[in-house]
C-alpha cells in the first residue's frame, strides 16, 4: 500500500500584486524523506513555508497536509497544522531577553495556554535541548551562544512541540563550514532517530548532496518546479536549467 504523502502542493498559484510568484506549483513530499529546496533568490521558497502554515493566503490550488487543505482551513484548524509542522523561518533569532529555556519554553506556552503543567513544560524542555545536543543549558542567555549554538537551539524550540514535519529555510546560512556541517548531521539524526520528515532551503552544494533524499529545483522564470530528483541525478540531469545550477552553486561554494 502506497501511503498518501504527508504534503502536496496542487496546482498552486501565488501572486503578490503583478508580481507572479507560483504559476501552477506541484510536487508532494512523503512522510520520512528529507527534501532540499533549492532555487535562486526570490523564486519564493520562504513565501512556500509561509503558505504551508497558513499565514499567507493562496490565489487558488490546494495545500494538502496530511491529506487536509490547508487554504481552507479555520484558525484553529491552522493550529493543529503549526503544532505538527515545525518551522524556523529565514534569519530566525531567539529572543535576546528570554534564557535559553523560556526560548525553547516559548512554543509549548503559547500552543498550550494553561493546559500544559510547569512540570511539563520544563520536562519537554530538557527533553528538546537534550536532543539538539546542548542538554542542561536552559539558564543560559541566547548571548552566551555560539552561532551553531543559537541555530541549535532554536531548532530545539521548535521541535518542543513533537512535530511530525520540520521546514528549515536556510538554516545554516552565516555558519561556517564545520558547524554547517554539524547541524547537517544533527539533522539527519532527528529525521533518523525522530522519524521527523525534514524540508530544507538551502543553496550549499556540501548540505544537499549528504542530507537530501530529494532535491526539488524551484525556477523564476517558470514559476514552478523544473526538476526535482536525488541529487547526484538531479546535477547530471539533461536539463540545462538543472545543470547550470549545479554548476554555478559549485563555483560559488
Ligand atoms: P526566496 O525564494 O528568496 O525565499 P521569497 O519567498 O522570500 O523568495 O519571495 C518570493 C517573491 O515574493 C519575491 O519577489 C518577494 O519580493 C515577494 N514577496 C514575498 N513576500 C511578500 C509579501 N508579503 N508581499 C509582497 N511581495 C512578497
Ligand atoms: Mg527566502
Amino acid at each position: 500500500m502506497t501511503q498518501a504523502p504527508l504534503i502536496h502542493f496542487s496546482h498552486l498559484k501565488k501572486a503578490f500584486g503583478p508580481k507572479v510568484v507560483y504559476n501552477g506549483l506541484e510536487f508532494a513530499i512523503r512522510r520520512g524523506e528529507t527534501v532540499t529546496i533549492l532555487g535562486p533568490s526570490g523564486s519564493g521558497k520562504s513565501v512556500m513555508l509561509k503558505m504551508l502554515i497558513g499565514l499567507l493566503e493562496v490565489d487558488s490550488g490546494a495545500i494538502l497536509f496530511d491529506g487536509r487543505d490547508v487554504t481552507k482551513m479555520n484558525e484553529l484548524e491552522l493550529y493543529d497544522v503549526r503544532r505538527r509542522v515545525a518551522y524556523l523561518f529565514q534569519g530566525a533569532a531567539l529572543f535576546d531577553s528570554l534564557t535559553v529555556g523560556e526560548n525553547v519554553a516559548y512554543g509549548l506556552r503559547e500552543q498550550n495556554w494553561n493546559t500544559m503543567s510547569d512540570e511539563e513544560i520544563r520536562r519537554r524542555v530538557a527533553q528538546s535541548l537534550e536532543s539538539v545536543g546542548l542538554p542542561g543549558i536552559e539558564e543560559m542567555r541566547p548571548s552566551d551562544l555560539s552561532g551553531g549554538m543559537k541555530k541549535r537551539a532554536a531548532i530545539a524550540r521548535a521541535l518542543a512541540l513533537d512535530p511530525e514535519l520540520v521546514f528549515l529555510d536556510e538554516p545554516s546560512a552565516g555558519l561556517d563550514p564545520i558547524t554547517s556541517s554539524e547541524l547537517d548531521d544533527l539533522i539527519l539524526m532527528l529525521n533518523r532517530s525522530m522519524n521527523l520528515t525534514v524540508v530544507i532551503v538551502t543553496h550549499e552544494l556540501e548540505s544537499i548532496f549528504k542530507i537530501a533524499s530529494r532535491v526539488i529545483l524551484l525556477d523564476k522564470e517558470t514559476r514552478s518546479v523544473i526538476a526535482e530528483g536525488v541529487p547526484k541525478e538531479l546535477a547530471k540531469s539533461d536539463d540545462p536549467r538543472a545543470r547550470k545550477f549545479f554548476h554555478r552553486e559549485s563555483r560559488s561554494a
